[in-house]
């Protein structure tokens, strides 16, 4: 079963990456969405998914999202 999160933008998305203990990666820039590549911001993450034991992002963008959610588990 896949597991996808969708989160909120805002202080919620913040509070995600604390509790994975990623907030300072996140807020050096260090996660790029896994289709286009762009760095994933408060701005424009959108969907985080577990892959193959790492995390897979999305921005806002729709072909990103849609691939995301294509992802063989
Ligand atoms: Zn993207």
């Amino acid at each position: 079963m896949k597991e996808i999160v969708q989160a909120v933008l805002g202080t919620e998305v913040l509070s995600f990456f604390e509790s994975l203990n990623l907030l300072q990666a996140f807020e050096r820039g260090e996660f790029a969405c896994h289709k286009c590549g762009d760095v994933i911001t408060a701005e424009n993450f959108r969907a985080v998914t577990r892959h193959h034991g790492g995390l897979k992002f999305s921005c806002d963008k729709n072909e990103c999202l849609s691939s995301l959610a294509a992802l063989e588990p």
